[in-house]
């Protein structure tokens, strides 16, 4: 099943017809704020599946190119990210940071945009800003202490997600969640409609030329190690977002590239890059343009 947000709070799952609205199955209106209607139907999934199956074979459809797509899953409760996460990445940063050894960080939920929205470059003289490739594990189950063996049952499904980031080395929560620094789409893949989510190939092109390209079989902190790391220090609730890392080949985005991202049976999605004016602040005036040690 691909689930996704359209129309500005809309929840609807795709099929060969197009996009069948079940906004009403969550419980809240489209425009309800919070944006907790994705979560809402993560948490009731298995009572909620055969209607949404029935629904997508039987209700009435808009064709998907009609409608505009919001990020998938808007307002995880936490937004968990691992830092360096392929042994490529890891030697190019030359650190010695990896994130079986490091942990992980947290990303606002606010940095969080859909295929349709633009990435926003911050106003920040001299710094790069790196683009990522990863993807996105939402979890369906919610747990604390979750182990290896039961934890790919606790995984609701999948998607592509890009892992913006100032170069630097200010704090790196600040870095990396300005708005629209985690796009995450096009879509939300239910886990039962990937074979083996450790053998996904993953591309990132930047105007057409590819600066990423991997599989999640390399991998150092595989999905059963991040799901069993982050579990040992907070309960995981229905609806959280892990960003599972980046491969080798970050490199900059400037205003007026189009950033793609492909991850092998999660779909495609391309954004235009575009200059703000606002971000910088005084921690900037004062830092240090090296590049960050960690992802
Ligand atoms: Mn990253």
């Amino acid at each position: 099943m691909k689930l996704v947000t359209y129309n500005g709070g809309h929840l609807g799952v795709v099929t060969a017809r197009g996009v069948v609205d079940v906004t009403d199955l969550a419980g809240v209106p489209a425009d309800f704020w919070p944006p907790i209607g994705m979560s809402r139907l993560i948490a009731q999934f298995p009572r909620l599946a055969p209607e949404i199956r029935r629904r997508s074979i039987e209700a009435a459809a808009v064709p998907l190119d009609s409608v505009r797509l919001g990020p998938p899953q808007p307002r995880p409760g936490n937004l968990i990210a691992y830092p360096a996460n392929f042994e490529a990445h890891r030697d190019e940063m030359r650190s010695p940071y990896r994130a079986s050894s490091r942990g992980f960080f947290l990303k606002a939920t606010s940095s969080i945009c859909g295929p349709a929205d633009d990435i926003e470059l911050p106003d920040i003289p001299l710094r790069e800003i790196h683009h990522e490739c990863e993807f996105g594990i939402v979890i369906g189950r919610g747990g604390r202490g979750i182990g290896r063996a039961e934890a790919m049952s606790h995984v609701f499904g999948y998607c592509c997600l890009i892992d913006m980031t100032v170069r630097g080395d200010e704090e790196r929560v600040m870095r990396k969640s300005y708005d629209t620094f985690t796009p995450i789409g096009p879509w939300l893949v239910t886990a039962d409609e990937v074979p083996d989510p450790h053998a996904m190939a993953l591309r990132l092109s930047v105007n057409g030329q590819v600066r990423q390209q991997a599989n999640t079989r390399d991998l150092i902190l595989d999905i059963p190690g991040m799901i069993e790391m982050a579990s040992s220090v907070m309960t995981l609730q229905p609806g959280d977002l892990i960003a599972s890392g980046t491969p080798a080949g970050v490199g900059p985005l400037r205003a007026g590239d189009t950033v793609s991202i492909e991850v092998e049976g999660l779909g495609a999605m391309a954004l235009a890059v575009r200059q703000s004016t606002h971000g910088m602040n005084a921690a900037f005036e004062h830092g240090n343009r090296s590049k960050s040690p960690t992802a």
